[in-house]
């Protein structure tokens, strides 16, 4: 069996080797390098409630709570259950943890970590157990999907090469690069998922997108992120005048919405890391970035702001990963299977990315899916992307459709982007998240409407879009 793969972060490699041992032929397509993923920034860790006192339920409950009670809780069940496979599976390819860390929003330790540059080890271990496999690795930005009749025939790159398999699986990540300020890769503007919406798909929960409270822009422009494991350890979040204004450990949105609040008001926000213990050593590369910058943890405050950080909507898949498309799954960021609900619990993402890769090989290989023809002419969306108008996009979203929304806001972001010289797929994508903000009339989790600040029971499910219309 022949399978293309969109996307080597830790959710398309861990299918691909897991395809690549059990004898199919798998390629997997990524843009520029293996490393530049959101996988490869991974800081904290991956959350897995395997330590003594900890429990499946007591991470379900965690998950459930985060997702402020959106999250399907199937998908919930599914996930944190197979977190001893991905331990598993995770270290049989070499990976050796080194400590178990506290985040906000989990009621344990339980974020299994590798100096706090997790992701680094994690995708290099995966990369060589793809290389070991003979997983083929092309450098290619995928820009259409070809579906006809119901059924995934393979996809189209940018040059208009067309690549047929007999099954499909996009992990290409999420869409946080559609706003202005993101610590993951620019790359991530969900081309594939918008082309999804073109041909007809469905996406669910595309107006969660999570900010973290506590990145930090460089001097050059650069956005590092602070992890939640610096707050874990002891870090408190200061204002301009000195005052503490939130519990740090609280779920990300509560804290990222405090952080924004002060800075509307005009004070600024520091971390103050200066009380934890061995800050070299548990953060080295954030030491060594803040230092290059002039700032000393040990000594100084760290000027924080909220940035865009993770797609909690995405392709609508079950929980063994299919999409309503024959021979097309979706794993990893690029999915939505509702385990996070409103909201992702800290480190829930590279649990989902492991187990989601490993499942949706069981899939693959029980279903036997196959070509039964070629197309009868590509749907080739060529997507040149102009920096500029990418640049105002994210303006835009940052602006009308970030931490705060309204409905004069998104009303306006709407028509704003209607005249954007922007890929199709993209296009539809910022329309898909804008529609469902402007549907969902309360505030839950990561999405928070000032004309609508409280949760409303009548919006308790997952908002579905497909052609042009968002239900909730
Ligand atoms: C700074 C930072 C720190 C984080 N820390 C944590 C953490 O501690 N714990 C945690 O659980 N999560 C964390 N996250 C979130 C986590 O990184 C992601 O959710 C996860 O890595 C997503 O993995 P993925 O495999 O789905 O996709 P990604 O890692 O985003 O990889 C996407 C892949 O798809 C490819 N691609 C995209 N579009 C195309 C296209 N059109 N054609 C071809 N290829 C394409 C890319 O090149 C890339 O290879 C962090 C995120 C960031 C940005």
């Amino acid at each position: 069996m022949r399978v293309g793969v969109i996307g080597a972060g830790i959710a398309g490699l861990t299918a691909a080797v897991s395809l690549a041992r059990r004898g199919c032929e798998v390629t997997v397509f990524y843009i520029g390098d293996v490393r530049e993923s959101n996988s490869y920034r991974i800081q904290a860790g991956i959350a897995l409630p395997l330590l003594e006192g900890d429990s499946i339920e007591l991470h379900v409950m965690d998950t459930i709570h985060a997702g402020r009670y959106l999250s399907n809780e199937e998908a919930v069940w599914a996930t944190v259950s197979r977190a001893g496979e991905a331990y598993d599976f995770l270290v049989s390819l070499g990976v050796n943890f080194e400590s178990v860390e506290l985040e906000g929003g989990h009621t344990m330790p339980r974020v299994f970590s590798i100096r706090n540059e997790t992701g680094k080890y994690l995708v290099d271990a995966l990369h060589r157990a793809a290389v070991e496999s003979g997983v083929g690795l092309t450098d290619a930005l995928v820009t259409s999907l070809i579906i006809e009749g119901g059924r995934c025939l393979g996809f189209v790159d940018s040059g208009g090469r067309e690549y047929y398999y007999d099954a499909v699986i996009v992990a290409s990540g999420g869409y946080t690069g559609l706003y202005k300020y993101t610590a993951g890769s620019k790359h991530n503007l969900g081309l594939v998922t918008g082309d999804y919406l073109l041909k007809g798909g469905v996406c669910t929960n595309l107006e969660f997108i999570q900010f973290h409270p506590t990145g930090y822009l460089s001097k050059k422009g650069e956005v590092l992120l602070i992890s939640e494991s610096v707050r874990g350890r002891g870090a408190k979040l200061v204002n301009s005048e000195g005052r503490r204004f939130v519990n740090e450990l609280a779920p990300r949105d509560v804290v990222a919405r405090a952080i924004y609040k002060e800075m509307s008001s005009g004070r600024e926000v520091y971390l103050d890391a200066r009380s934890v213990q061995d800050f070299r050593k548990y953060f080295p590369l954030i030491a060594e970035f803040l230092e290059a910058d002039g700032i000393n943890p040990l000594k100084d405050l760290i000027p924080v702001v909220p940035v865009a950080h993770y797609s909690i909507g995405g392709i609508m898949t079950d929980t063994f990963y299919r999409t309503p498309v024959k021979n097309l799954y979706a794993i990893g960021e690029a999915a939505d299977t509702g385990f996070h609900g409103a909201n992702r619990l800290a480190s829930n993402s590279a649990l989902e990315c492991v187990v989601s890769g490993l499942e949706v090989a069981r899939t693959v290989l029980r279903e036997r899916p196959s070509l039964s023809s070629r197309s009868r002419g590509t749907t080739f969306e060529p997507a040149d992307v102009s920096e500029d108008e990418l640049n105002a996009l994210r303006d835009i979203m940052w602006r009308y459709v970030g931490i705060n929304r309204c409905e004069e806001g998104l009303r306006k972001a709407l028509t704003l982007v209607e005249g954007l010289e922007v890929p199709k797929q993209i296009r539809e994508l910022a329309t898909a998240v804008i529609k469902c903000a402007l549907e969902r009339k309360e505030s839950r989790g990561a999405h928070y409407r000032t004309d609508y600040p409280l949760m409303n029971g009548m919006y308790g499910s997952r908002s579905k879009y497909s052609r042009g219309k968002c239900y909730i």
